[in-house]
């Protein structure tokens, strides 16, 4: 070991080398550089000059592309076209039609108006331009390497071929993926411009053959094409306004979740975006009813006066920055909470009118049941199957658990309730009901969980704290002294989760009041599930930043037991507060919390042709 490890040889550091004079970069080089950032791979082509067709009023645009688009991309339209004096203007750097003073920046309701992307494909591929306005009497076509024009045959509108991209810089040809995988960035670049006009056709094709096709529809219909039948019937529409932003769309529902961040499409005034605030606020709509891993799939079409929000910021027009960041992140978290919060089963039908084969039996419960299931109701006797309810339906009184007051509700009417009635319990997990569609299965636990969640939510949010309620004999019992400095510490946080503890000794407990909603749980399991918890934050702020978290928890131990037998007044109970209950269709975990068998399946079940 006589020479140090590092004598070995170090690259020269540029001060050392020799020095060169300060020049300017050839105009080519600064093109290509530029390019660089505009243009990473055939999809990013694609994507500027179907923008560049849409500004240019496009209703059909087709896209041929062959090798991925590394050997070519051809884009047509039947726009505007550009006049053939212009065309060599078209491709020269910071050229735009769009914007003539700083002044209008601010009010660009374009694709983008950078001016740089013919410049920056022509300094990186084989360009040539064919357009023809409506006035021309032929069209011309410009070469961008030799600048040459010369007339043409063209219909109206423009054709742009790139040929043999990145040709002139094959280090960065090198970091292109298979054919392939670069037509599947093209392809979902074009779904993209499809999911944002539904008034223009595309057609894709690669190699000769057509590949994908849009006609000119509606949204809807156009949303359907793009993202499935699946999506459709797996989300929900919604349009809502706040302020100066409105926001339009499709929430994906939480159960159908994805791995993959794969169909998230937000569009700021038109234009397809990737923005981190957007998918923030999004993403918190879903913070209670998602699993962690899980992705939400979403469609948000996103429309605010363009002088709020500056779209050039970022050189391939992706990001955007907000005037009022904090107003985006609220319209975008309140438009997908509220879209997600109506109940699912206000469906329509699609059986047609129920017609009972049995007398409706649903007998409401006044007494009670504000707390819902099984909470203030005495364990019910084991009875079944149900009877001896008929009786009491014909003047049924209804209390609504959220204002407390009693309205008439209609006796034999079980369409009212979407639903249905109780009809039996299985398993000891599920409850069964019948509704105008056929069958409901409600998983029990996880449905009052929801029911019960919300309800802590709500009254936290009413009066910054959990209802309390007192014991008029405290429940004692042993606590670690962690509990004990727990329990201390965090005192007034403790009470306003509507649990009252003070130290009974050196190592021990007396819950003095418990969540009015949780009546029926094992409270000393719940205040020691809350300490625990507890402990685990900071003192200060933990309702601020772990509230839901909390309530969740406190939730879970409230929420009816697996196995526990339920009387079908109880099941009725449950059935409607789920109905009064926002985001009751998914448990805290993101499951599903019912699920219906129309009759149509269970005829398919019974091989029974209706
Ligand atoms: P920008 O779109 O930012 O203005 P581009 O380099 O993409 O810059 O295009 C330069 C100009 O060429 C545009 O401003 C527009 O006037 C014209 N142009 C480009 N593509 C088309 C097209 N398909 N139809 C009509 N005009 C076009
Ligand atoms: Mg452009």
């Amino acid at each position: 070991m006589t020479e140090p490890a590092f004598t070995v040889s170090r690259p020269t550091p540029l001060a050392r080398s020799v020095l060169r004079p300060i020049r300017e970069l050839p105009d080519e080089l600064i093109s290509q550089i530029a390019a660089g950032e505009v243009i990473e791979r055939p999809a990013s082509v694609v994507r500027e000059l179907v923008d560049n067709a849409l500004d240019a009023g496009a209703t059909e645009v087709s896209v041929r592309l062959s090798a991925g688009g590394v050997r070519a991309i051809v884009i047509e339209d039947d726009g505007a076209g550009i006049p053939g004096r212009e065309l060599p203007l078209a491709l020269r750097r910071h050229a735009t039609s769009k914007i003539a003073s700083l002044g209008e920046l601010e009010n660009v309701a374009t694709m983008g108006f950078r001016g740089e992307a013919l410049a920056a494909i022509g300094a990186i591929a084989e360009l040539a331009i064919t357009s023809r306005t409506r006035d021309a009497p032929h069209a011309t076509r410009i070469d961008a390497r030799s600048g040459e024009l010369a007339p043409a045959a063209r219909a109206f509108g423009t054709t742009v071929e790139v040929r043999e991209l990145f040709f002139s810089t094959p280090a960065r040809r090198k970091f292109l993926k298979t054919d392939a995988t670069e037509l599947a960035h093209c392809v979902e670049v074009l779904r993209r411009h499809a999911l944002a006009r539904p008034d223009v056709g595309f057609a894709l094709w690669h190699e000769g053959k057509l590949i994908l096709q849009w006609r000119r529809t509606t949204l809807d219909a156009r949303v359907q094409e793009v993202l499935g039948q699946e999506f459709m019937a797996a989300s929900r529409g919604f349009d809502a306004t706040s302020g100066g932003v409105r926001i339009e769309g499709r929430v994906g529902l939480p159960d159908a979740a994805r791995a993959r961040a794969d169909q998230q499409y937000v569009y700021v005034n038109g234009r397809y975006v990737r923005d981190r605030l957007i998918a923030h606020g999004a993403r918190t709509a879903y913070e209670d009813v998602l699993h962690g891993g899980r992705q939400p799939s979403y469609l948000l079409y996103i429309d605010i006066t363009p002088d709020r929000v500056d779209v050039n910021v970022h050189p391939t027009k992706i990001e955007v920055r907000f005037r009022d960041a904090r107003e985006m992140h609220q319209a975008v978290r309140h438009a997908v909470q509220d879209a997600l919060a109506l109940p699912r089963a206000e469906a329509p039908t699609a059986l047609g009118p129920f017609e009972p084969t049995a007398p409706a039996i649903w007998n409401p419960l006044p007494m009670g049941s504000q707390a819902g299931l099984g909470l203030g109701v005495a364990e019910p006797a084991a009875e079944w199957p149900p009877h001896a309810h008929e009786a009491a339906s014909q003047e049924t009184v209804l209390l609504d658990l959220d204002t407390g007051q009693t309205h008439a509700a209609p006796p034999h009417d079980p369409e009212a309730w979407p639903l249905g009635r109780a009809l039996a319990q299985l398993g000891g997990a599920y409850v069964l009901a019948e509704n105008s569609q056929g069958l409901v299965i409600v998983d029990m636990h996880a449905a009052h969980e929801r029911v019960v969640y919300e309800r802590l939510k709500a009254s936290m949010a009413a009066t910054a704290q959990v209802d309390a309620q007192p014991l008029l004999i405290p429940l004692s019992f042993a606590a670690t002294p962690a509990e004990m400095a727990t329990a201390e510490e965090q005192a007034r946080t403790l009470q306003r989760l509507g649990l009252e503890l003070t130290p009974l000794g050196p190592s021990a407990l007396a819950l003095r009041s418990h969540p009015a909603a949780l009546a029926d749980a094992d409270l000393v399991a719940l205040a020691r599930a809350v300490l625990a918890e507890l402990a685990a934050y900071d003192a200060s702020q933990v309702l601020q930043r772990a509230q839901h978290e909390l309530l969740a928890t406190m939730a879970c131990h409230g929420a009816v037991r697996a196995n526990r037998r339920l009387t079908v007044e109880e099941m009725n109970a449950l059935l409607r507060d789920m109905e009064r209950t926002e985001r009751a269709d998914q448990c805290n975990h993101g499951r599903p919390t019912w699920r219906q068998l129309t009759l149509r399946e269970l005829d398919t079940l019974f091989l029974r042709g209706r």
